[in-house]
């Protein structure tokens, strides 16, 4: 997608205003200021990884408490070459000797069958490969009873007129057709 960065996740965070409003947590989201300009981004991966990890800090967060997403560019001189995104609950948290396994397939805290939240385990293993196809990064802090804060770093492309033309196939010209421009 070309686009806006910060309106399209600001449109993946309207889609949990509602749940959060049920369930009583409030929902805050907070945008550092951003360059006017469009960016090249997968928004399919973006939005598979946000809803993720949003429902995720919704679910885990008991009512009264918060979820708060911020924001920031992340600069290389003066282009954004990527954005930062904080995910930050106040809610169960995890315990230092399960947070290593929480990206693992099928790993849930609690698995016994009186387990009070519902899932299969495959959320974050799933946003782990999204973002790592995407060449980003991702890290997590936690707190038992506390909170729990994911940190983010996902790429982007500043949109130009050449990148916009970019074919879709590659070829590689043979030496011996290149033209000589000399
Ligand atoms: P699914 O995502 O497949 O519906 P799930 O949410 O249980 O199921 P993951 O999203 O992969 O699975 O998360 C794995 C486990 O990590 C969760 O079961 C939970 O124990 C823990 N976890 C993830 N996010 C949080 C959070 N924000 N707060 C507390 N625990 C969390
Ligand atoms: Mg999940």
């Amino acid at each position: 997608m070309q686009g806006e960065v910060t309106g399209f996740i600001d449109h993946v965070v309207t889609l949990f205003r509602r749940p959060a409003e049920q369930k009583g947590v409030t929902l805050t989201y907070t945008v550092d200021q951003f360059p006017d300009q469009s960016y090249i981004f997968d928004a399919d991966k973006w939005e598979k990884i946000l809803t993720n990890l949003i429902a995720n800090a919704l679910k885990f967060t008991p009512s009264g408490g918060t979820v708060t997403l911020t924001l920031a560019p992340v600069w290389v001189g003066v282009e954004m070459n990527g954005i930062q995104i904080k995910l930050a609950d106040s809610g169960i948290g995890i315990a230092a000797d399960q947070l290593p396994h929480i990206f693992d397939r099928f790993y849930q805290v609690d698995n016994s069958s009186t387990r009070a939240y519902g899932g299969t385990g495959i959320g974050l293993a799933l946003v782990n490969e999204l973002v790592g196809l995407l060449g980003g990064t991702i890290t997590v802090e936690s707190q038992l009873g506390a909170g729990t804060t994911f940190y983010l770093t996902l790429p982007v492309k500043v949109m130009s007129s050449t990148t916009s033309d970019v074919p879709k196939i590659s070829w590689s010209v043979p030496k011996s057709s290149s033209v000589d421009h000399s």
